[in-house]
């Protein structure tokens, strides 16, 4: 008998998509001077069916949720000395893997977000959006598209950092597969099998980029 594979563990709500188109409004409202739209946006996108979307996609008992399977000689699970090194991927891999991967999921097409942006957003509306250290309390949007550096083949299975083992992912498909190989997720190779998922922003859509070295809300950094 023969698995039916598939491209992604979980498929994205069309809210998410809604929230992404959000916070690219307030980054352009951002650049224009308009911080306070700029505000209303980013609060917006803090959508609890997003929220609800994330927070059941991640965490425990994604063996079960997702049905994973057993292998039959699938890799073993190495103790930490015995992993390939380094366990990330370089900054020029990191680099090579947006540029191929085109800011979103490689596995269920969600557009990401990369931290070091969404920090420079959270330092300048921190009032809005929250990231707190304890799950509850994030911005649902920025937790749902929190770009992933994840490996094919899991590192903790024997997957180095390469840019040939190195896809970008959202928390959901990186936190809910972990340490299960593509065989026992049941999952189509990333690099292989693209999303089918299209939607209207695909094409412009920058990990909100732009935002970075940019207009501060008290007018500092003004370039
Ligand atoms: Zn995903």
């Amino acid at each position: 008998m023969s698995l039916e594979m598939r491209t992604s563990l979980c498929t994205p709500i069309p809210e998410i998509f809604v929230a992404a188109r959000r916070l690219s409004d307030a980054v352009d409202a951002h650049l224009g001077g308009d911080f306070e739209n700029a505000s209303r946006l980013l609060r917006e996108a803090d959508c609890p069916k997003v929220w609800a979307y994330i927070d059941a996609g991640w965490g425990k008992g994604a063996r079960a949720r997702y049905a994973f399977v057993e292998v039959a000689g699938a890799p073993p699970l190495l103790l930490k000395p015995d992993r390939p090194t380094p366990r990330m991927p370089t900054s020029i891999t990191k680099a090579a893997v947006k540029l191929r991967d085109k800011m979103h999921c490689r596995f269920c097409g969600m557009p990401v977000i990369d931290a070091a942006i969404r920090m420079a957003i959270v330092s300048c509306y921190p009032d809005v959006v929250g990231w707190p250290r304890t799950d509850v309390g994030k911005h649902a949007a920025f937790t749902c598209m929190w770009l992933q550096y994840d490996h094919v083949l899991p590192n903790s299975r024997g997957g180095d950092s390469s840019l040939e083992n190195i896809v970008l992912t959202c928390a959901a498909c990186n936190f809910g597969r972990m340490e299960t190989t593509l065989e026992e997720g049941r999952l189509a190779h990333p690099l292989q099998a693209n999303p089918q998922i299209v939607w209207s922003g695909y094409k412009d859509w920058d990990g909100l980029e732009r935002f970075s070295a940019r207009k501060q809300p008290d007018g500092s950094g003004d370039a």
